[in-house]
Protein backbone atom coordinates (compact mmCIF):
# COMPACT_ATOMS: atom_id res chain seq x y z
CA UNK A 1 0.00 0.00 0.00
CA UNK A 2 1.10 3.46 -1.10
CA UNK A 3 0.26 6.36 1.03
CA UNK A 4 1.09 9.89 0.26
CA UNK A 5 -0.02 12.97 2.88
CA UNK A 6 -0.16 15.73 -0.48
CA UNK A 7 1.55 18.81 0.52
CA UNK A 8 -0.46 22.14 0.56
CA UNK A 9 2.17 24.89 1.24
CA UNK A 10 4.27 25.60 -1.31
CA UNK A 11 7.28 28.57 -1.43
CA UNK A 12 7.41 31.44 -3.13
CA UNK A 13 9.04 29.75 -5.95
CA UNK A 14 5.88 27.19 -6.12
CA UNK A 15 8.31 24.32 -4.87
CA UNK A 16 5.96 22.47 -2.31
CA UNK A 17 6.77 22.84 2.04
CA UNK A 18 6.60 20.95 4.30
CA UNK A 19 4.52 22.73 6.06
CA UNK A 20 0.45 21.06 6.68
CA UNK A 21 -2.02 23.33 6.74
CA UNK A 22 -4.91 21.30 4.92
CA UNK A 23 -5.30 17.45 5.48
CA UNK A 24 -5.53 14.86 2.17
CA UNK A 25 -3.75 11.18 2.39
CA UNK A 26 -3.37 9.29 -0.96
CA UNK A 27 -3.66 5.79 -0.89
CA UNK A 28 -2.40 3.81 -3.81
CA UNK A 29 -3.38 6.86 -6.20
CA UNK A 30 -6.93 5.84 -5.87
CA UNK A 31 -8.24 6.82 -2.82
CA UNK A 32 -8.19 9.47 -0.51
CA UNK A 33 -8.79 9.52 3.32
CA UNK A 34 -10.11 13.53 3.03
CA UNK A 35 -9.73 16.20 0.68
CA UNK A 36 -7.94 19.58 2.18
CA UNK A 37 -5.70 19.60 -0.70
CA UNK A 38 -7.31 17.33 -3.67
CA UNK A 39 -7.90 20.29 -6.16
CA UNK A 40 -4.43 21.56 -5.31
CA UNK A 41 -1.80 19.10 -5.43
CA UNK A 42 -2.83 16.16 -7.16
CA UNK A 43 -0.75 15.20 -10.34
CA UNK A 44 -2.59 15.01 -13.96
CA UNK A 45 -2.59 11.36 -13.42
CA UNK A 46 -3.75 11.32 -9.89
CA UNK A 47 -6.95 13.33 -11.29
CA UNK A 48 -7.63 10.39 -13.54
CA UNK A 49 -7.34 7.87 -11.16
CA UNK A 50 -8.81 9.35 -7.66
CA UNK A 51 -12.31 8.85 -7.79
CA UNK A 52 -13.21 7.79 -4.10
CA UNK A 53 -12.81 10.28 -1.57
CA UNK A 54 -13.36 9.52 2.43
CA UNK A 55 -14.59 11.95 4.36
CA UNK A 56 -13.58 11.87 8.23
CA UNK A 57 -15.52 15.38 9.30
CA UNK A 58 -16.42 18.57 7.81
CA UNK A 59 -13.88 20.51 9.49
CA UNK A 60 -12.19 23.38 5.88
CA UNK A 61 -8.68 22.09 6.51
CA UNK A 62 -10.37 18.34 5.95
CA UNK A 63 -12.53 19.21 2.52
CA UNK A 64 -10.87 23.43 1.45
CA UNK A 65 -10.97 22.12 -1.95
CA UNK A 66 -12.75 19.52 -2.38
CA UNK A 67 -15.12 21.43 -4.28
CA UNK A 68 -12.66 22.40 -6.69
CA UNK A 69 -11.73 18.98 -7.60
CA UNK A 70 -14.64 18.04 -8.56
CA UNK A 71 -15.22 21.27 -10.58
CA UNK A 72 -11.95 20.12 -12.20
CA UNK A 73 -12.89 16.94 -13.50
CA UNK A 74 -16.15 17.29 -13.96
CA UNK A 75 -16.67 17.33 -17.57
CA UNK A 76 -13.70 13.92 -18.09
CA UNK A 77 -15.54 11.80 -15.05
CA UNK A 78 -16.58 8.57 -16.31
CA UNK A 79 -17.89 7.27 -12.81
CA UNK A 80 -19.28 9.87 -10.10
CA UNK A 81 -16.76 10.83 -7.52
CA UNK A 82 -18.08 9.01 -4.50
CA UNK A 83 -18.02 11.03 -0.95
CA UNK A 84 -18.05 8.09 1.62
CA UNK A 85 -18.86 9.80 5.23
CA UNK A 86 -21.44 9.27 7.20
CA UNK A 87 -24.82 10.74 6.71
CA UNK A 88 -24.16 13.43 9.29
CA UNK A 89 -21.19 14.55 7.62
CA UNK A 90 -23.14 14.12 4.13
CA UNK A 91 -25.72 16.49 5.50
CA UNK A 92 -23.72 18.89 6.48
CA UNK A 93 -21.53 18.88 3.13
CA UNK A 94 -25.17 19.35 1.59
CA UNK A 95 -26.07 21.97 3.98
CA UNK A 96 -23.08 24.00 4.01
CA UNK A 97 -20.56 23.10 0.87
CA UNK A 98 -21.96 21.49 -1.99
CA UNK A 99 -25.40 24.14 -1.69
CA UNK A 100 -25.77 26.22 -4.75
CA UNK A 101 -23.98 29.20 -2.47
CA UNK A 102 -20.96 28.26 -1.91
CA UNK A 103 -20.53 25.74 -4.53
CA UNK A 104 -22.82 23.77 -7.12
CA UNK A 105 -24.90 20.73 -5.56
CA UNK A 106 -22.79 18.60 -7.96
CA UNK A 107 -24.56 15.32 -6.81
CA UNK A 108 -27.64 16.71 -8.71
CA UNK A 109 -25.62 17.38 -12.23
CA UNK A 110 -24.90 15.51 -14.67
CA UNK A 111 -22.13 15.36 -17.37
CA UNK A 112 -22.21 13.68 -20.78
CA UNK A 113 -21.60 10.66 -19.33
CA UNK A 114 -24.07 10.80 -16.21
CA UNK A 115 -23.39 11.89 -12.76
CA UNK A 116 -20.65 13.22 -11.50
CA UNK A 117 -20.37 12.83 -7.72
CA UNK A 118 -22.25 10.12 -5.49
CA UNK A 119 -22.71 10.84 -1.53
CA UNK A 120 -22.03 6.96 -0.11
CA UNK A 121 -23.00 6.83 3.44
CA UNK A 122 -21.13 4.65 5.65
CA UNK A 123 -21.98 3.39 8.80
CA UNK A 124 -19.76 3.40 12.28
CA UNK A 125 -18.54 -0.21 13.49
CA UNK A 126 -19.61 -1.95 9.87
CA UNK A 127 -16.77 -2.68 7.64
CA UNK A 128 -17.13 -1.48 3.90
CA UNK A 129 -15.27 -0.94 0.39
CA UNK A 130 -13.61 2.23 -1.14
CA UNK A 131 -12.08 0.43 -4.08
CA UNK A 132 -9.94 -2.33 -3.64
CA UNK A 133 -9.66 -1.44 0.23
CA UNK A 134 -11.29 -2.39 3.33
CA UNK A 135 -12.64 0.33 5.68
CA UNK A 136 -14.10 0.64 8.97
CA UNK A 137 -14.98 3.86 10.72
CA UNK A 138 -15.37 4.57 14.41
CA UNK A 139 -16.18 7.83 15.99
CA UNK A 140 -13.30 9.64 17.85
CA UNK A 141 -13.54 12.79 19.96
CA UNK A 142 -13.53 15.78 18.01
CA UNK A 143 -15.70 19.13 18.07
CA UNK A 144 -17.80 17.62 15.58
CA UNK A 145 -18.80 14.27 13.98
CA UNK A 146 -16.09 12.82 13.26
CA UNK A 147 -14.59 9.33 12.31
CA UNK A 148 -10.64 7.16 12.72
CA UNK A 149 -10.50 4.75 10.19
CA UNK A 150 -8.66 1.35 9.47
CA UNK A 151 -8.07 0.89 6.11
CA UNK A 152 -6.73 -2.45 4.66
CA UNK A 153 -6.22 -3.95 1.38
CA UNK A 154 -5.03 -7.92 1.31
CA UNK A 155 -1.55 -7.42 2.38
CA UNK A 156 -1.60 -4.33 4.89
CA UNK A 157 -3.41 -2.47 6.88
CA UNK A 158 -3.13 1.18 8.67
CA UNK A 159 -5.32 3.22 10.86
CA UNK A 160 -5.79 6.90 10.90
CA UNK A 161 -7.20 8.85 13.91
CA UNK A 162 -8.09 11.76 12.11
CA UNK A 163 -8.52 14.87 14.65
CA UNK A 164 -8.90 14.07 18.19
CA UNK A 165 -8.62 14.32 21.81
CA UNK A 166 -8.20 11.23 24.01
CA UNK A 167 -10.25 8.37 22.59
CA UNK A 168 -10.97 5.05 22.83
CA UNK A 169 -13.21 3.63 20.37
CA UNK A 170 -10.69 4.21 17.83
CA UNK A 171 -7.99 1.78 19.96
CA UNK A 172 -10.21 -0.75 20.52
CA UNK A 173 -10.83 -0.87 16.75
CA UNK A 174 -7.54 -0.57 16.12
CA UNK A 175 -6.42 -3.33 19.02
CA UNK A 176 -9.01 -5.90 17.28
CA UNK A 177 -6.87 -5.81 14.10
CA UNK A 178 -4.79 -8.88 13.56
CA UNK A 179 -1.64 -6.72 11.99
CA UNK A 180 -0.87 -2.62 12.12
CA UNK A 181 2.06 -2.13 9.30
CA UNK A 182 1.00 2.11 10.41
CA UNK A 183 -0.79 4.20 12.34
CA UNK A 184 -1.22 8.31 11.43
CA UNK A 185 -1.63 10.52 14.35
CA UNK A 186 -2.28 13.94 14.92
CA UNK A 187 -0.39 15.88 16.89
CA UNK A 188 -1.79 19.50 16.50
CA UNK A 189 -0.37 21.86 19.19
CA UNK A 190 2.82 21.98 21.30
CA UNK A 191 2.48 20.71 24.88
CA UNK A 192 2.49 24.41 26.81
CA UNK A 193 -0.53 24.86 24.93
CA UNK A 194 -2.45 21.95 26.26
CA UNK A 195 -5.48 23.55 26.85
CA UNK A 196 -6.29 24.79 23.35
CA UNK A 197 -5.96 21.75 22.60
CA UNK A 198 -8.48 20.62 24.65
CA UNK A 199 -10.71 23.05 24.18
CA UNK A 200 -10.49 22.16 19.95
CA UNK A 201 -10.25 18.81 20.85
CA UNK A 202 -6.65 18.19 19.54
CA UNK A 203 -4.08 16.36 20.89
CA UNK A 204 -0.05 17.58 21.77
CA UNK A 205 3.05 15.20 21.95
CA UNK A 206 2.49 14.69 25.50
CA UNK A 207 -1.33 13.81 25.15
CA UNK A 208 -0.44 11.43 22.21
CA UNK A 209 2.16 9.51 24.57
CA UNK A 210 -0.44 8.70 26.69
CA UNK A 211 -3.00 7.96 23.76
CA UNK A 212 -0.30 5.53 22.92
CA UNK A 213 -0.45 3.36 25.94
CA UNK A 214 -3.79 1.96 24.67
CA UNK A 215 -2.65 0.34 21.41
CA UNK A 216 -1.82 -3.24 22.36
CA UNK A 217 0.10 -3.51 18.19
CA UNK A 218 4.02 -2.73 18.21
CA UNK A 219 6.38 -2.54 15.70
CA UNK A 220 4.63 -0.42 13.88
CA UNK A 221 5.30 2.84 12.00
CA UNK A 222 3.55 5.82 13.59
CA UNK A 223 3.91 9.15 11.86
CA UNK A 224 2.40 12.38 13.48
CA UNK A 225 0.77 14.67 11.19
CA UNK A 226 -1.99 17.68 11.37
CA UNK A 227 1.32 19.60 13.37
CA UNK A 228 -0.62 23.44 12.96
CA UNK A 229 2.01 25.12 10.93
CA UNK A 230 2.99 28.13 13.34
CA UNK A 231 3.84 25.49 15.63
CA UNK A 232 5.30 22.96 13.41
CA UNK A 233 8.92 23.28 14.76
CA UNK A 234 8.28 22.57 18.66
CA UNK A 235 5.52 20.03 18.24
CA UNK A 236 8.24 18.19 15.65
CA UNK A 237 10.86 18.82 18.63
CA UNK A 238 8.49 17.00 21.48
CA UNK A 239 7.44 14.43 19.41
CA UNK A 240 11.72 13.59 18.86
CA UNK A 241 12.16 14.16 22.95
CA UNK A 242 9.13 11.45 23.46
CA UNK A 243 11.72 8.65 22.22
CA UNK A 244 9.15 6.40 20.99
CA UNK A 245 10.46 3.53 18.57
CA UNK A 246 8.99 4.20 15.08
CA UNK A 247 7.54 7.73 15.34
CA UNK A 248 7.90 10.02 13.17
CA UNK A 249 6.61 13.69 11.90
CA UNK A 250 5.23 12.48 8.34
CA UNK A 251 6.61 14.26 5.68
CA UNK A 252 4.17 15.68 2.83
CA UNK A 253 5.14 14.86 -0.46
CA UNK A 254 6.97 11.47 0.27
CA UNK A 255 5.21 8.20 -0.80
CA UNK A 256 5.24 6.01 1.91
CA UNK A 257 4.85 1.92 1.14
CA UNK A 258 4.11 -0.67 3.41
ZN1 LIG B 1 -11.04 19.07 12.74
ZN1 LIG C 1 -8.04 19.28 11.02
Amino acid sequence: MNIQLLPSSFDPNGRATSAQPLTCFLIDERVTVDAGSIGIALSQSQRRTVRDVIVTHPHMDHIASLPIFVDDVFAEVEEPIRIHATQEVIDLLKRDVFNDNVYPRFDVLKNERGVVMEYVPLVTGKEFRVAHLKVTAVPVNHIVPTVGLLVSDDKTTVAFSSDTAETDEFWNLVNRASQLDALFIEASFPNSMRQLAEASKHLTPAMLSTELHKLNHNGMDILAVHLKPAYREAVAKEIAALGIDNLSVMETGRVYEW
